[in-house]
């Protein structure tokens, strides 16, 4: 039996990736410090192989017995969330990389980092592969995330390249689905809930910016499939089908669910990126994966986890 440790394990995307891994019969060691993350997202595991520890990756880990894969998901990765702990952003992408590395290290098991495509900024370079270097401004608001998961990178390789860790990037693009937190603050989200609730869906500037968007269970299937490959390289996992803009994502999601919502338009927050889809070549090279779940149908099965009823188009 492998054991697996998940850092941000009680988060949206740990606790779908715990779910699965120990679907696919690993030990889980989820460890979260419950700031972003939830015990309601886990609170359905009911498994000896899953043990749950409260903590703060940016202190060190330490886990006995055996470890196979480290999965360092651990992130404020929402704006909302890292712009109003800022501090604590660098501190997870920084030391707690670091902690979650040394982890690896000591225990010689698989590290992977979930990465982001933010680590592309406003991207001058559409779609953006791996090669593609990014345009962060540091100082911004969104610094302190993107410039942590850079670090974090270059972080992860110098382990690779020179302490010999098994290690894997995956650069996350927009993922949607069930146990996203309802004040999360990221679009599909905040829309979801304002439709369901009849209010109007927030459009920031005028909508025309643009996400590609990838339902949770495509995402975690390529995180594992990452993890259990050999690739050191940094790998796009995104859907590159659903680049929309954030009207037309607005406009989508009253129509799934049959709201009589308005839209509004409100500010468009500073160094927001204009575009953004991933190039996943690599993916499907180095992988064999690709997302199978339309933006239509992810909405569909997120709305019946909520408990509601889609409409059928
Ligand atoms: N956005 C929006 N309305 C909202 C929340 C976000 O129009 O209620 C916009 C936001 O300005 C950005 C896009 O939607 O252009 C995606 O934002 P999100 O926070 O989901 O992800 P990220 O910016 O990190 O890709």
């Amino acid at each position: 039996m492998p054991t697996s440790v998940v850092t941000g394990g009680a988060g949206f995307l740990g606790s779908h990736l715990c779910d699965r891994l120990l679907g696919e019969g690993h030990r889980v060691v989820c460890v979260d410090n419950l700031e972003t993350g939830s015990l309601e997202n886990i609170a359905h595991i009911r498994d000896d192989a899953f043990m749950f520890v409260n903590h703060d990756v940016t202190e060190p880990i330490s886990v006995d017995g055996p470890v196979d894969f480290v999965f360092h998901l651990a992130a404020l990765a929402s704006p909302v969330d890292y712009m109003r702990m800022p501090l604590a952003s660098l501190k997870v992408g920084s030391y707690g990389t670091h902690h979650a590395l040394g982890l690896a290290k000591w225990k010689r098991a698989r590290f992977l980092i979930s990465s982001t495509s933010e680590v592309y900024g406003d991207p001058q370079v559409h779609p953006q592969p791996e090669t593609y270097w990014g345009n962060v401004n540091p100082i911004g608001p969104r610094g302190v995330y993107d410039e942590a998961k850079r670090y974090a990178e270059a972080l992860t390789m110098t382990y690779h390249d020179q302490q010999g860790v098994d290690t894997a990037i995956a650069r996350i693009f927009n993922t949607y689905g069930p146990r996203m937190r309802r004040n999360d603050g990221r679009a599909s989200v905040n829309f979801i809930h304002q439709a369901l609730e009849g209010k109007p869906l927030t459009v920031y500037g005028d909508g025309s910016q643009t996400r590609s968007l990838c339902y949770v269970d495509d995402l975690i299937r390529g995180l594992v499939m990452l993890a259990m490959s050999g690739e050191h390289l940094p790998v796009n996992l995104g859907n590159p089908d659903h680049e929309v803009t954030m009207l037309e994502l607005a406009q989508t999601v009253i129509a799934v669910t049959g709201s009589s919502s308005d839209v509004v338009f409100e500010a468009l927050p500073t160094d927001d990126p204009q575009i953004r889809r991933p190039d996943i070549t690599r993916a499907r090279q180095v992988l064999a994966w690709q997302p199978e779940i339309d933006l239509e149908e992810g909405l569909r099965r997120w709305l019946v986890a909520l408990g509601r009823e889609p409409v059928r188009a």
